[in-house]
């Protein structure tokens, strides 16, 4: 069975933190980053502990994380 992972397209986050309070695994946080339009992104802490849940995925109001397989 493919493998899915989930991918962040920071461009997108306006830095709400939805995402963050939300991560059963609590591995989602701020980056320190901030992307063109000037808000902080979210970035993975710990990648490999994200299960795919798909939490954060139908959380975030503004698309910014989409599944791949493998
Ligand atoms: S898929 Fe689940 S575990 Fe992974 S970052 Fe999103 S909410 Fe957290
Ligand atoms: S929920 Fe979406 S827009 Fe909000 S901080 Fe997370 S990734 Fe960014």
């Amino acid at each position: 069975m493919p493998k899915i992972k989930i991918k962040i397209l920071e461009e997108r986050c306006k830095g709400c933190g939805l995402c963050i309070e939300f991560c059963p695994r609590k591995v989602l946080s701020f980056s320190g980053k901030r992307n063109l339009q000037g808000y902080r992104v979210v970035a993975f802490n710990d990648f490999e502990r994200c299960n795919a849940c798909g939490i954060c995925f139908l959380m975030c109001p503004e698309v910014v994380f989409v599944c791949e397989e493998e």
